[in-house]
């Protein structure tokens, strides 16, 4: 399994579904923007490499503790004695619910609000604002995912089936596409939609302040964080006081945790 989900396997995909949005995108717009879509792509995308340069250099952490857990018996799921493909769908579950708990935080602790403002200050959400985020924000989510893989005992399959499918479902949610409402709500019994995530990129601190879950919408249901629907046409990404040029160009948003603004 682990064979046929290599790294360049990811990347394909990856870059395939982005792609595909990224068309998608202009076909069926949930909102029309009016900048050039390529310019203001420029620092997400630098952002993305980014974040995959910091992932690989810490690929090695995962697959070192995951086989440390298998190797020792370390972890929740060893009490319960489940047959390889059996951990599939609570380990996936176990490792969303960890990814819950870190974005969470962010919102909560004024440290993690100060990195995680590098992706809530985008102003016009689509598919490459996905990965727009401070390498110190990808460490701590590495951190939060390598704490789930020793407490429950995740071998390093499920870890990668649980990236795949986080990482295919977090640009479907941030693509700028109209989906049909009836299909959203139908969708988001289970899982994080398209609609169901932009309400967190909401201008409104109400509204920011929910959605935070990954894969399963059930995590937010489940923690009385859930806002189901909103007005589309009255909705407004972005942070105030972020809007300035000089705050989107790459190196500000690499600077923006270390500048002091306080949250209204
Ligand atoms: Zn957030
Ligand atoms: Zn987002």
């Amino acid at each position: 399994m682990q064979s046929l989900l290599t790294d360049q396997v990811r990347l394909l995909l990856l870059v395939g579904l982005c792609g595909l949005l990224w068309s998608l995108e202009s076909i069926v717009p949930l909102y029309r923007y009016r900048h050039s879509r390529v310019r203001h792509a420029v620092p997400n995308v630098a952002l993305t490499l980014i974040l995959l340069l910091t992932n690989l250099a810490l690929s090695f952490s995962s697959a070192y503790l995951a086989g440390f857990a298998v190797r020792h018996g370390v972890g929740l799921f060893f009490f319960f004695d489940l047959s390889a493909w059996a951990q599939v769908v609570p380990g996936v579950a176990a490792l969303d619910l960890f990814a819950y708990l870190a974005h969470v935080l962010l919102h909560k602790s004024w440290l993690g609000w100060q990195f995680h403002r590098v992706h809530h200050s985008e102003r016009a959400v689509d598919v490459t604002t996905t990965f727009r985020q401070h390498p110190g924000e990808t460490v701590w989510r590495i951190l939060w995912q390598l704490a789930a893989v020793l407490v429950f005992g995740l071998p390093l399959w499920v870890v990668i089936v649980y990236l795949i499918l986080s990482s295919l479902n977090a640009q479907l949610e941030h693509a700028n596409i109209k989906m049909n409402s009836g299909l959203d709500r139908c969708l988001r019994l289970a899982l994080v939609t398209p609609h169901m995530h932009k309400v967190h990129h909401s201008r409104d601190q109400r509204e920011t302040d929910s959605n935070y879950a990954n894969i399963f919408s059930f995590w937010d249901r489940l923690f009385g964080t859930y806002t189901a629907e909103i007005d589309f046409r009255k909705l407004r990404y972005g942070l105030d006081g972020f809007d300035g040029k000089e705050r989107q160009t790459l190196r500000g948003l690499l600077k923006m945790p270390f500048m002091n603004h306080t949250r209204n």
